[in-house]
């Protein structure tokens, strides 16, 4: 049984080293780097793992976990300048990947339950997660894009009338339209100097050639080479999607997830391969 306590607090930070030249910060941050502070509203997700206990009908008591969070991180994050007011983050970058590594650290032991997962957004569809579940943790970073295109639900394999009868209203000869919302998620080893799994710049620049400039705005079963002969569904968009970026995002590519309408939700991973 898992459970999720979830936590607010917000901070500033910048992304630069006192220590290098303004060009060496341009290059290890990118368009991050700035002597100025900016802020986020971060959200934690804490999730634990264990058996129910007979006596309480609890797996853990969700009250202390969420004192433990407001004392060991949130009032020690909570309206601060992370690189002026919090170790070590006036020496180690305040990314994503660095903050959850050290709420990891900081965050005390459930009592009878494990600690099974740690998430942190920065913004709604930027953030990164701890695994902690194998023997050495697993942090990936994901991130959140998004487009519009139009497509007709129609299988090359099927007669007219079979395509009507299972695809109903997408079937529509005429076409309709989705803003579709994509996540990739990125693991690997992080940079030794910054503690990153990714430039996110690279990785941003990477999924805008290989997925938002190819199908924003387009009509996949008559512009796409690769829906000419395959019925444009979310899962082959997104075996599409996995497809184009395995080999050329900057990091290890651990899962896609698009989203068709917020209620269709579509998840094609690592171990699928
Ligand atoms: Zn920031
Ligand atoms: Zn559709």
């Amino acid at each position: 049984m898992r459970l999720t306590r979830v936590a607010r607090f917000s901070c500033g930070h910048r992304f630069w080293d006192p220590s290098l030249t303004p060009e060496e910060n341009t290059r290890r941050f990118g368009i991050y780097a700035s002597p100025y502070n900016h802020g986020h509203n971060y959200e934690l997700h804490v999730t634990v793992e264990g058996d129910i206990q007979p006596t309480t009908g609890m797996v853990v008591n969700i009250r202390k976990v969420k004192e433990d969070i407001e004392r060991e991180i949130v009032q020690v994050l909570d309206r601060k300048s992370l690189n002026d007011e919090v170790e070590p983050f006036d020496r180690v970058p305040p990314n994503l990947e660095n903050l959850i590594r050290w709420i990891a650290e900081r965050i005390p032991a459930p009592g009878g339950a494990k600690l099974r997962r740690l998430r942190l957004y920065e913004m709604y569809d930027f953030y990164s997660e701890l695994d902690l579940y194998g023997e050495a943790p697993m942090l990936t970073l994901t991130r959140g894009y998004h487009f519009s295109a139009s497509h007709r639900l129609h299988s090359p394999h099927l007669s007219d009338e079979e395509n009507q009868a299972l695809f109903g209203p997408c079937n529509n000869p005429h076409g309709h339209g989705h803003n579709y919302e994509l996540e990739v998620t990125i693991g690997g080893d992080a940079d030794p100097k910054t503690g990153m799994l990714v430039d996110i710049d690279e990785l941003d620049a990477v999924v805008q050639r290989e997925v938002v400039e190819r199908y924003d705005h387009r009509n996949l079963n008559v512009e796409l080479p690769e829906f000419q002969n395959q019925n444009p569904t979310s899962e082959m968009l997104l075996r599409e999607i996995w497809k184009r970026l395995r080999d050329k995002v900057p990091a290890r590519l651990v899962r896609v997830v698009l989203r068709e309408t917020p209620r269709n939700v579509f998840e094609y991973s690592e171990e699928n391969e």
